[in-house]
């Protein structure tokens, strides 16, 4: 027998869950109708919610033994999420997947048949298409891509996703990276291994709304750059020679000036501007050494990732009783 460990991370999503099994379910059934061998867990992982999203989930765990999920004690973000689903998944196989349907189940069968051929040890979906998007929002995503694999090692997939299905030495890999800062994208990409990238056009999420506005994207994409490339700190290095650079030419024209013309006391707004754009570029190459020094401070606490508040385990041992 083989287990495939189904992983959704939750947040806020009463409005889609119930439609999200019964469309899981009809994929896990055509799975199981083909692959006598298979069997499945799904595990939800509550990420906070406000909504009832942990009532929907007790509730499926009662009904259904092989749901299981585990309820964190307040919003720890996607990452924590995905990373708690694939320390606790037991199956052989792991599939991340949203909870809204942007994801379709329909890819799940051929993500196992392209991992079980052995050419592959993970599938994933890349949507080709950013339909349903405003123009703004992929017009940075795809300026994002282009910086991030011109100054980072790692490369990042445009339109790559978190809808990926894995095999248990790929998960290890990916467990074995404990880091407090998690950008998934990069760190996929960082373990390697053969992965088949299936494409597909780009669906609008089944119901509820998304928990991503611009900035939260924009502080995971510069997240993204600092936890995968060291070129930033480079860049202020660069910034300190270019500006010496200016400030040497500028010397000599002034000796020059003042050995043809003599001195006179013009010149105030010049020096302003020198103090200002030197003051700016000092005060940005700080920032960015700071941006590197607190992820350095976090790591170096050592924080857990994520704290569970309750799991399944927990309504079950009740009925125990
Ligand atoms: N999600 C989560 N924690 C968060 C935000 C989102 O677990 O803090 C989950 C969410 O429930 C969904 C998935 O991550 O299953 C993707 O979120 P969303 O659909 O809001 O993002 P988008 O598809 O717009 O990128
Ligand atoms: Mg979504």
């Amino acid at each position: 027998m083989k287990l495939i460990s189904i992983i959704v991370p939750c947040y806020n999503e009463e409005e889609v869950l119930p439609l999200f099994y019964g469309e899981i379910y009809k994929v896990i059934n055509q799975m199981k109708s083909v692959h006598g061998e298979l069997e499945f867990e799904l595990l939800f992982i509550n990420d906070g919610s406000k909504d009832r999203t942990l009532e929907i989930l007790r509730d499926f765990a009662e009904k259904d033994k092989n749901v299981r999920y585990i309820s964190f004690s307040r919003n720890f973000g996607k990452e924590a999420g995905m990373y708690a689903g694939l320390e606790n998944a037991k199956g052989d196989y792991a599939v991340i997947m949203d909870a809204d349907l942007q994801h379709p189940p329909k890819f799940i069968p051929k993500m196992y048949e392209y991992v079980l051929s052995g050419e592959y040890d993970c599938a994933t979906t890349r949507r080709v298409s950013r339909k349903g998007e405003s123009k703004v929002r992929s017009w940075f995503a795809r300026k994002f891509y282009k910086i991030m694999n011109k100054i980072s090692q790692t490369e990042i997939v445009d339109g790559a996703q978190d809808f990926r299905f894995m095999t248990r030495q790929m998960v290890d890999a990916i467990l074995s990276m404990k880091e407090y800062n998690r950008f998934s994208k990069g760190i996929f990409s960082w373990v390697g291994f053969r992965t088949k990238y299936i494409e597909y056009e780009n669906v609008e999420r089944a119901a509820g709304t998304t928990a991503w506005s611009f900035w939260s994207l924009f502080k995971y994409s510069l997240e993204g750059i600092f936890a995968f490339s060291t070129a930033p700190l480079a860049l202020a290095s660069l910034l300190g020679i270019l500006s010496c650079a200016i400030a040497f030419i500028m010397i000599i024209c002034i000796i020059v000036k003042t050995l043809v013309f003599g001195e006179s006391v013009q010149g105030f707004p010049t020096i302003m501007c020198g103090i200002f754009f030197v003051g700016g570029l000092q005060l940005f190459c700080t920032g960015i050494l700071g941006q590197y020094l607190s992820k350095t401070y976090m790591e170096s606490k050592q924080r857990p990732i994520y704290i569970i508040g309750e799991t399944e385990k927990n309504i079950r041992n009740e009925k125990n009783k």
